[in-house]
């Protein structure tokens, strides 16, 4: 069931915040690049887009493994920084979307409100912008993640700054690397906190719109390969609306699945357990 705002929600707003994200971007163009720009754009893309894949995902929304409570605080912490709110609010939405997958009750269809709604429009709309706790009780007793939930943008600017010390530091150890402060802080903090958004955005529209549909399930879930590598396995979604307690996406071994290979070497060191395989029913289930 939607909640009464969730009801009255359906026209995209409009986010300052997000604005201005996209805009400071442009900085890029005022510090220094090459391979220490690189370098910190893809690690903190890769720790990011991981973050959210395993813990938001994977863990809070579908519960499909299992982890100590400081395991799972650092998952809700590190995804908080990527300025994608906090896991109970986003735990609480994706479940809402697997239960009303592309029906007028989906909060982010691309059938019923377009490609621009389920992309972007849904995250602008300051009705969505509410937790129903209600939807993760699981999760809500835990205080830590409460705090989070009330203070959302904090770990984020936390991590700027963060990175502009990080970078400042390394400037005046070794100055001949080419690093500096604001070069980390634009590359490594708003050109990539932009990409992991829009990589998370195209599941919800691109991966209900565009791709191969092993299974013929109720939504418009596809397997889009090219976001199964940029989204670190996100991409095989027509497989997650299939099985989604499942902790592997990727169910052929051509399927490339990182975030599942990630968690499986964190199992090896004991830092999760009890992931969640596909049965072999549903492995060798065919379209009618
Ligand atoms: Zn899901
Ligand atoms: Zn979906």
């Amino acid at each position: 069931m939607k909640t009464p705002s969730e009801k009255s929600a359906g026209r995209p707003g409009f986010s300052i915040p997000l604005l201005f994200m996209h805009l400071a971007c442009a900085g890029v163009f005022f510090v220094p690049g090459g391979w220490p720009a690189f370098f910190i754009f893809v690690l903190m893309y890769v720790l990011h887009v991981f973050a959210l894949t395993a813990g938001y995902h994977r863990y809070f929304s579908h519960k499909t493994y299992q982890t100590s409570r400081t395991f799972q605080f650092v998952l809700a912490l590190l995804g908080t920084t990527a300025a994608q709110r906090d896991p109970l609010w986003w735990a609480s939405h994706h479940r809402m979307h697997h239960m009303n997958s592309d029906t007028e009750d989906d909060v982010h269809s691309p059938r019923h409100h377009g490609f621009w709604w389920a992309h972007i429009g849904w995250v602008m709309n300051r009705q969505l912008c509410e937790t129903d706790l209600n939807r993760v009780k699981d999760f809500s007793k835990y205080p830590e993640l409460l705090w989070l939930n009330r203070h959302p943008y904090i770990p984020a600017f936390a991590l700027a700054i963060l990175l502009l010390g990080a970078g400042s530091v390394l400037n005046l150890l070794f100055p001949t690397l080419g690093v500096s402060g604001w070069q980390f802080v634009f590359y490594g903090f708003f050109l990539s906190t932009v990409a992991v958004y829009h990589v998370t955005f195209c599941i919800n529209s691109v991966a209900h719109l565009h791709g191969r549909r092993r299974y013929d399930v109720a939504d418009d879930s596809r397997n889009n390969w090219v976001l199964g590598l940029v989204a670190m396995g996100e991409g095989w979604h027509n497989n997650h609306h299939r099985y989604a307690v499942s902790t592997r996406q990727g169910f052929q071994w051509w399927e490339i699945d990182l975030s599942y290979w990630i968690l499986r070497a964190l199992q090896r060191v004991g830092l999760v357990w009890g992931i969640r395989e596909p049965p072999r029913s549903v492995l060798t289930e065919r379209k009618p």
